[in-house]
């Protein structure tokens, strides 16, 4: 994005318009997405104009408790997850690309142009030092997971998980338990880098990356010597392929959207929402209510917004709170409430030892090196760290 100065009046906003572009660029290789959106929107429009019944009503009621007796009915099988930055707070990561979260400041020694320039792609082709001084600084695996990550690790081990779409960069789901066919990372990921040149795209790992950032060293590219970047999702870049291709078989098999730690501010992650089907109950767990339906959105197509209060509410659920307390409420409605303080008890102690051991490696051994080779759980939480 060639955003200029004067345009980019917030961060927020900047994200915005970024990821729409990113929408835009992907849906000339994706064209069955704006279809499905217009087919939504009139849907949506005629529904209203019309006064056509909005679809079946599933739950005994609109509230929590009416979605744990609909998830113990065991009519329940297909949950998605849409989360975002905060789901991470309480594991003490900031949502660095709001202002005023003191990260930018931070980075005032680097004479960026504007502060959002650190995650823009143009400006990291040519000056990636602001970039990977951030990423030391976040560098994901300083981080447990929350309760809530657990939580949704959890419906996952119940087998009712179908998958859980992330806005968040710093890997905590993966670390919970959740494997890569569980995820869509919408704006990317910290697991996997690559060679930012398009004729290379030689892939590296996490560990290796993670080497070249401690090491204050400018990663580049074995084979071609251009850079390598983490595949988080900058400012002027396509969303990633799997995130397009994935919603349209995910979607309309949801029974069950849960919507956590997510302003819905950013599209087109936010417009996900409406392509659950018209009876799907959807719950929205955050410290505020978002996501509404707007007549602005309807008219940008954008159609299906969450409704909690008007008369014809029949389907959306909300609990204003943090995501953890409001993880927690569920479970104990769903009788998990000991199983998930036990499983989060339990990973935040092998987390912690790990932790140790590898102080212990470090101290006797002045270099350490990451087995790839063995997925099991355990090993894999040792890439993290
Ligand atoms: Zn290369």
């Amino acid at each position: 994005m060639s955003g200029s100065r004067e345009s980019t009046k917030s961060a927020e906003e900047a994200t915005d318009r970024a990821d729409l572009k990113a929408e835009s660029d992907d849906s000339s290789e994706e064209e069955e997405v704006p279809g499905d959106t217009e087919m939504d929107f009139l849907r949506s429009l005629f529904s209203r104009t019309l006064g056509l019944s909005p679809g079946e009503k599933v739950l005994d009621e609109l509230s929590l408790e009416g979605v744990a007796s609909y998830i113990q009915s065991g009519k329940c099988k297909n949950v998605i997850c849409m989360v975002g930055a905060g789901i991470s707070t309480s594991a003490g990561i900031p949502d660095f690309r709001s202002p005023g979260t003191g990260l930018y400041a931070n980075l005032q020694h680097y004479n960026l142009p504007y502060p959002e320039a650190i995650f823009q792609i143009d400006y990291f082709k040519k000056h990636p030092e602001p970039f990977f001084a951030l990423a030391r600084e976040l560098y994901p695996g300083q981080f447990k997971p929350t309760l809530c990550h657990y939580f949704i690790r959890m419906l996952k081990d119940k087998g009712i998980l179908k998958r859980c779409y992330s806005q968040n960069i710093d890997t905590l789901e993966r670390v919970a338990g959740l494997e890569g066919e569980d995820l869509i990372e919408a704006h990317g990921t910290f697991h996997t880098s690559h060679c930012v040149s398009q004729f290379c795209s030689k892939e590296y790992s996490m560990a290796w990356m993670k080497d070249k950032i401690f090491s204050e060293v400018i990663p580049k590219c074995d084979a071609c010597n251009s850079l390598v970047k983490p595949d988080i999702v900058f400012f002027g870049e396509n969303l990633p392929s799997r995130f397009f291709t994935s919603i349209k078989n995910d979607f309309p098999n949801c029974d069950l959207l849960i919507i956590m730690g997510t302003s819905l501010q950013v599209q087109p992650f936010a417009s996900l929402v409406s392509r659950v089907p018209k009876n799907c109950p959807r719950v929205l767990i955050n410290m505020e209510k978002t996501g509404q339906a707007s007549f602005a959105a309807g008219l940008l197509g954008f159609g299906g917004g969450l409704d909690f209060d008007s008369d014809g509410a029949y389907r959306d659920v909300v609990y204003l709170s943090t995501c953890d307390d409001g993880c927690m409420a569920l479970a104990d409605l769903l009788g998990w409430k000991a199983e998930l303080e036990e499983l989060v008890k339990r990973e935040h102690a092998a987390i912690d030892s790990k932790d140790a051991s590898k102080k212990d490696a470090t101290a006797n051994q002045s270099s350490e090196c990451s087995d790839k080779s063995s997925p099991g759980p355990e090993a894999r939480k040792s890439d993290y760290q």
